[in-house]
């Protein structure tokens, strides 16, 4: 290798806070800048995708230094405040920068020896493949999901990444996401014409008359003419097979011929890809008085404070008024970025956005395959051609070139916060940060706001724009709680249907109405008890009672998805027959289909959403009327917009109320407030049952008479009185190992050297409520400052102690973490 000239330092995916020095090889020298992709080797023999963070000339003395393996692409893959914004964000959530990058990057964008890769299908060999690249894809012929570290065993090839690199680029290879590869993605066939025909309408019409004797032939040919819009459009339309066998009226076998005389071709494509659909395109829609004056206030705030919160009714038209910022965002040549909580309002979302903005959008979530994320990411710092977009959590790691305007909508959603792994990062907090880098403004939008950020507008940290009328001067939904503790005491409830529920549902169906009905627990229920010995299945792995999944006729854990059989009998007593407590979506659904046979029902919970495809299908068949009752978990409650959902059943508003967390009654009047605001919106006032053992219960008071205030001031002294959020900053220190008796000597260590500086502060240490998770014990402690404290001093004790406590060899290999603000 050629004589080195000069250094980088390598940020690696790992969760170690230190870079790493290669030098760089001459020829490479030129092109290498801060924010390219490097392939480096780490240890002896495991190569890594790393980023450079910076050039120079200091030779590391000590050790010798290894030369960077490659650089797969020819310009940086971080543009703007990326980088900085990674360190920020290690910094504020007590991770490693390496573990931001891991979370930032799309997986095919940080290759490693442990990535799995798989053959594309979709790819053919040509000629232009190289020796070492056709070693590479016989090496995975059985389709097999292999390792990069195998695949370099298999092919001979010592350093395969660069390869494989290589091979991914020309779309050859996938990577493989372990378990999501197995939800196979919904694809669709279509037919085109072969491009001999597509280009030659002489041969075509010649091809036309010569088989005018095969009729059937013809009405294939006819029909795909007709529906692609073949001599009317530029660009024909796609045109699926079953559409087309569909119109023409004959066999596949006719059109198999015709694929065979090479004049039709079959393709097939994974429907609802990002490819450029012929959407109808939409004017932006005119917006009301009170919408209008509500922009205008925004933008009046926007002069004086960088963040604004929207804080507008359900149905109000939020979404309109952010979509008119956006306009001008990008009128103003600058980037939008729009932050949905879940999944399942992208998909609606898109459709909405897609009809102003065209392919102007770009939408970014987790159920995207791995190649889309990476497309879009290369499309955003390569071109201009986004300049919205449309996303869930992660896409606050996306390259923009210049951001104008974030809106994180729903911002009272705990979905925003990534749980695990690091970085513990909640989306709108980061989105703040983000938009201070880019010297821009961020819209909160909810119908409840957050009891942190109504107090930073209380204070006056941001501003605040009210809509209190919705959209048509809609009524808000008329709210009954029904007393279920009365009714089953009086025996007039043995189902899970109070009688009102039953009748409301029955004449919203009646009238052709649709129903939404709410639990916040999936499966068929929590617990499966022997009644003669009170045996109850529970985890192997884990501190928890398995969930009975009564469809797949399977018990499962909800923390590390263990599985086993139901029992017949107790293996306990013997006894036959164990009955259950409590209920999930799916003892409703069965309930349900009882009461309304005829009724057309759909479930949306995370059993059912596992697949990309999954939400869209509910959420078009619900909007298009194809289901009259949908029944689902917090999913329903976001911020979906539905034209004739008439009543609202919220099934169990105890078990929400009475969860052991201090925001439990803040979620819940979230939670009952958003799902009644999914009725009525457009037509008819619409109804909300709630089901409780107490009407009189304050927070429900304050979900029917819709009255925000008053429950923010009644929580806001309670939290006050504990020292609680937003009063105090929370960082939970969690611990975590195979051994019972180490993990809390551990926590109690590590609390003793840091409960002098703390005193009160520091809580416990306690065991969480599921104290075990997949054979690992659990120990917290909790330390609430207050919020004027140094974030930075307290971190920096944090880490000392961490130091101190990490000296202690039986204490090695006790894995510790941070969580900051958690929720
Ligand atoms: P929110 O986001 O506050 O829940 P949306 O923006 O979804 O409210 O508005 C609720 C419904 O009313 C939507 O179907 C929307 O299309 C319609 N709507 C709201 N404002 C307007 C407007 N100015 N013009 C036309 N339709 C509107
Ligand atoms: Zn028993
Ligand atoms: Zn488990």
């Amino acid at each position: 290798m050629s004589a080195v000239t000069s250094f980088v330092d390598v940020l690696l995916p790992l969760p170690l806070n230190q870079s790493y020095t290669y030098s760089v090889p001459e020829d490479l020298v030129s092109t290498i800048q801060v924010g390219c992709r490097v392939i480096v080797p780490l240890g002896t023999r495991k190569l890594y995708t790393g980023i450079v963070m910076e050039l120079h000339e200091r030779k590391p003395i000590g050790y010798s230094v290894k030369p960077i393996y490659s650089l797969p692409d020819e310009n940086p893959i971080l543009i703007g405040p990326q980088l900085e914004f990674w360190k920020r964000l290690a910094s504020y959530y007590m991770c490693s920068v390496g573990e931001v990058m891991k979370a930032a990057l799309p997986s095919g964008l940080k290759l490693e020896s442990e990535t799995l890769v798989t053959l594309s299908d979709e790819f053919e060999q040509d000629e232009s493949l190289k020796e070492r690249e056709i070693k590479v894809l016989d090496a995975l012929i059985s389709g097999k999901p292999t390792s990069l570290m195998d695949l370099s065993k298999n092919s001979g090839i010592a350093n395969v990444l660069p390869v494989v690199q290589e091979l991914m680029q020309k779309g050859a290879l996938l990577i493989s996401e372990g378990l999501r590869s197995s939800f196979k993605a919904k694809t669709k066939a279509y037919i085109r014409l072969t491009e001999t025909y597509r280009n030659n309408h002489e041969l075509l019409k010649t091809v036309m008359d010569e088989a005018s004797r095969a009729k059937k032939q013809v009405e294939v040919l006819m029909a795909w003419l007709e529906l692609s819009s073949f001599f009317r459009e530029p660009q024909p339309l796609e045109v699926g097979k079953k559409e087309l066998l569909d119109r023409s009226g004959t066999s596949s076998a006719v059109l198999q011929v015709l694929c065979n005389k090479n004049i039709l071709e079959t393709y097939v494509r994974e429907i609802g890809r990002l490819t450029q659909s012929k959407e109808e395109q939409t004017e932006i829609s005119t917006l009301s008085k009170m919408q209008k004056e509500a922009l205008t206030a925004i933008k009046e705030s926007f002069k004086e404070q960088s963040v604004c919160l929207l804080h507008g009714l359900t149905s109000s038209g939020k979404t309109e008024i952010y979509i008119h910022l956006i306009e001008e965002c990008i009128r103003s040549g600058k980037q939008a970025l729009y932050l949905v909580p879940e999944i399942a309002l992208t998909t609606q979302l898109s459709d909405r956005l897609k009809r102003v903005f065209g392919n102007k959008l770009g939408v970014y979530h987790s159920k995207f395959p791995d190649a889309e994320r990476v497309e879009l990411w290369n499309k955003l710092v390569q071109t201009q051609e986004y300049q919205v977009i449309l996303g869930v959590r992660s896409s606050i790691f996306l390259p923009f070139h210049s951001l104008g305007l974030i809106i994180v909508d729903e911002e009272h959603e705990s979905s925003f916060k990534q749980q695990d792994p690091a970085p513990r990062y909640h989306a709108r907090n980061a989105a703040l940060i983000l938009a201070s880098m880019h010297g821009t403004k961020t819209l909160l939008g909810t119908a409840t706001p957050s009891l942190e950020t109504y107090l930073n507008c209380q204070n006056g940290k941001f501003g605040l724009v009210e809509l209190f009328a919705r959209h048509h001067e809609m009524a808000m939904p008329e709210i009954i709680a029904v007393n279920t503790k009365e009714l089953r005491r009086k025996k007039i409830m043995k189902t899970l249907f109070s009688p009102i529920l039953t009748e409301k549902v029955g004449e919203a169906l009646a009238a052709n109405e649709q129903v939404i009905l709410f639990q916040n627990r999936r499966g068929y229920a929590p617990i499966l008890e022997c009644k003669a010995c009170g045996w109850v299945p529970k985890c192997d792995r884990c501190d928890v009672s398995l969930t009975l999944h009564k469809y797949h006729k399977k018990l499962t854990c909800h923390y590390c998805g263990f599985e086993r059989d139901v029992p017949q009998t107790c293996p306990a007593c013997g006894t036959p027959g164990l009955s259950t407590h409590g209920f999930g979506t799916e003892q409703i659904e069965e309930e349900v289909r009882a009461l309304f046979p005829k009724a057309r029902i759909a479930r949306m919970d995370t059993d059912t959403t596992k697949s990309r495809h999954s939400y869209e299908q509910i959420i078009h068949d619900f909007e298009s009327g194809k289901t009259d009752i949908l029944i689902g978990t917090q999913m329903v409650t976001k911020g979906l917009d539905f034209d004739h959902v008439r009543v609202v059943g919220i099934l169990n508003a105890d078990q929400m109320l009475n969860l052991p967390d201090f925001r439990a009654y803040e979620r819940s009047f979230q939670l009952m407030a958003q799902v009644s605001g999914r009725s009525g919106r457009k037509g008819k006032r619409g109804k909300v049952i709630i089901q409780t053992s107490d009407p009189e219960q304050v927070v429900i008071k304050d979900v029917i008479t819709n009255d925000f205030k008053s429950f923010y001031e009644r929580e806001m002294l309670m939290r006050k009185q504990f020292s609680y959020p937003p009063f105090t900053r929370i960082v939970q220190i969690r611990f975590k190992h195979k051994d019972l008796s180490t993990v809390r000597s551990a926590a109690q260590a590590y609390a003793n050297l840091i409960r002098p500086v703390f005193g009160q502060r520091l809580l416990g240490p306690d065991q969480p409520p599921v104290s075990r998770i997949n054979n690992y014990y659990l120990q917290h402690l909790l330390l609430k400052v207050e919020t004027e404290a140094s974030a930075s001093k307290v971190k920096d004790i944090l880490y000392d102690a961490l130091a101190a406590f990490k000296e202690e060899s039986i204490f090695r290999a006790v894995q510790v973490s941070f969580d900051v603000d958690p929720l």
